[in-house]
């Protein structure tokens, strides 16, 4: 091992090509190039096999990372893939857009003065070279079986869970509004990170392993959940945070004002080629226009991003913490800082301006003050510092609620939080409901793919234990 491992002394931290911004500025293409073989393996070689992974302890999929950084660095890269999937149903995804930064990455033992091994990017690799080789195959069970469970929602945490119960023979259904597998992968991260092809390749595999999706199906509307539960053995709910938190201020009813996701998903469905009139119409379009971001996560830096790459003449983006304070990765705030995007730290809007539509932000420096509740330093304003920032465009990127449930779903017994998620079980995550489980951002509240995976994963093991509990229970009572 040692001849080929702890290359980290010897070999610089290295990421693949990335393209220049100037480049990145005028299309939607994914930012950073494929690494090449051997390059993958010369990365992965910079491991220590330190023996205390604490990449692997702060992976939410515990990924056995130590290991198949080893395999690559050998080249066993089919063995690497069996490895990197085991844990997890789309690596080459979490490989992408996970903020390693945050994760495994940034708990990688030898960072200090070596920089981390680069586990994103060579996972991306693996899986990227294992699909070249059809090495991914469809979920095939051994047996079938023949109760079946229905998923609301398409996803991470639908499509993880969906693929393991298939995995193990259930009769799977999968309920979306959208017409087009993926949830917020496909409709809500911008595809310079996530190109769509990556995301629609992963629905196919799931529909070709036998999985039935029954899209432009919304719950509620097209059926409530009483119909679906029962019409399967088993529910999950797993459909995302959608209620954008809006903007209090004078003026946020004027025209050119919209919501993040309303303006994302223009974007990526004219991407995917769709007619999208708010866009072709010039409302969801920020050429030309003078764009003011609101919010400091990573929906904000993708709306920032998303106006540079569409033409806006300036975008600038408020936020009333600063660099350091910011929920959003660092790693993106470079990204969209190179690109021309342009950050206004500690500061918070006080007034939308214009007559019938956005003309101009009226905003107040901030400054920090004492820790709140949470632990943060609470944003406070600075007297007398008021300025005006030029807007044609707002977009309000606040971050998101659950919708209410119980009455869309109508199901007023479904119980919830007090923050509106889905009160589910924390070891079963079944809901107060019978046979009804919960998974992903409507129980955790907004957060990441790589948790909405491991929830999804989570919670298939929970069905599969209460149906093949369900059985036994029948048998018992029938002997
Ligand atoms: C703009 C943006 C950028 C992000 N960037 C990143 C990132 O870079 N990295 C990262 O890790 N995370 C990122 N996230 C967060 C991540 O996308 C989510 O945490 C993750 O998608 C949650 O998965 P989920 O399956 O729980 O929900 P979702 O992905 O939201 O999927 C829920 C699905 O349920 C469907 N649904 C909802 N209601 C109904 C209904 N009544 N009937 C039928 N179907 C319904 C929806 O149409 C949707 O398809 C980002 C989020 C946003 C908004
Ligand atoms: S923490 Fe770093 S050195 Fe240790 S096993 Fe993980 S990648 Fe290798």
């Amino acid at each position: 091992m040692a001849e080929r491992m702890l290359k980290f002394v010897t070999a610089p931290k290295a990421m693949p090509e990335k393209r220049a911004a100037e480049v990145r500025r005028h299309g939607f293409r994914e930012i950073y190039e494929e690494f090449a073989r051997e390059k993958a393996a010369e990365q992965a070689a910079r491991c220590s096999q330190c023996g205390v992974p604490f990449c692997q302890i702060h992976c939410p999929l515990q990924n056995n990372i130590p290991d198949w950084l080893k395999l690559t660095a050998e080249g066993r890269l089919e063995e690497a893939y069996e490895l990197a999937s085991a844990t997890n149903n789309m690596p080459e995804i979490c490989g992408r857009i996970c903020p390693q930064d945050r994760l495994c990455e940034g708990n990688c033992v030898i960072e200090k003065g070596f920089e981390s091994v680069t586990i994103g990017t060579v996972e991306r690799f693996i899986t990227e070279n294992a699909w070249e080789q059809g090495w991914v195959r469809p979920p095939k069970p051994r047996r079938e079986r023949p109760e079946s469970v229905g998923i609301v929602g398409a996803g991470p945490a639908g499509m993880a869970a969906a693929e393991q119960l298939r995995r193990k023979g259930y009769q799977v259904h999968v309920y979306d509004r959208y017409d087009r597998i993926g949830g917020l992968l496909i409709y809500g991260i911008p595809s310079f990170k996530l190109e769509k092809s990556v995301v629609e390749r992963r629905g196919k595999l799931l529909a070709d392993g036998g999985i039935t999706f029954h899209l432009n199906f919304e719950v509620g509307r097209d059926a409530t959940l009483g119909d679906l539960r029962a019409r399967h053995d088993a529910m999950l709910i797993a459909t995302g945070v959608y209620a954008a938190r809006d903007l209090m201020v004078p003026g946020v009813g004027l025209g050119n004002v919209h919501p993040a996701l309303d303006y994302l998903i223009a974007s990526n469905r004219k991407g995917l080629g769709d007619a999208v009139p708010a866009f072709e119409d010039g409302t969801l379009n920020a050429a030309g226009k003078h764009v003011v971001v609101i919010g400091g996560g990573d929906t904000a830096m993708d709306c920032v991003r998303t106006a540079v790459r569409q033409g806006a003449k300036s975008v600038k983006c408020l936020y009333r913490r600063d660099r350091a304070n910011m929920p959003g990765s660092l790693r993106e705030v470079k990204h969209a800082e190179e690109e021309g995007g342009e950050f206004v730290w500690l500061a918070a809007p006080e007034a939308l301006l214009g007559d019938g539509e956005v003309r101009a932000v009226r905003a107040v420096r901030m400054h920090l003050g004492l820790p709140d509740a949470t632990g943060r330093q609470a944003p406070e304003p600075v007297e007398g510092s008021h300025f005006t920032v030029d807007a044609d465009m707002v977009v309000k990127a606040l971050g998101f609620d659950p919708e209410d449930l119980p009455t869309l779903f109508g199901c007023p017994e479904l119980a919830l939080t007090r923050w509106g998620t889905v009160k589910a079980d924390l070891r079963t995550g079944m809901t107060n409901l019978e046979g009804v489980f919960a998974a992903g951002d409507i129980v955790r509240g907004a957060s990441l793919v790589v948790w909405a995976i491991r929830d999804g994963r989570d919670v298939a093991e929970s069905i599969d234990r209460y149906i093949r509990g369900k059985g036994e229970n029948a048998m018992a009572l029938a002997s």
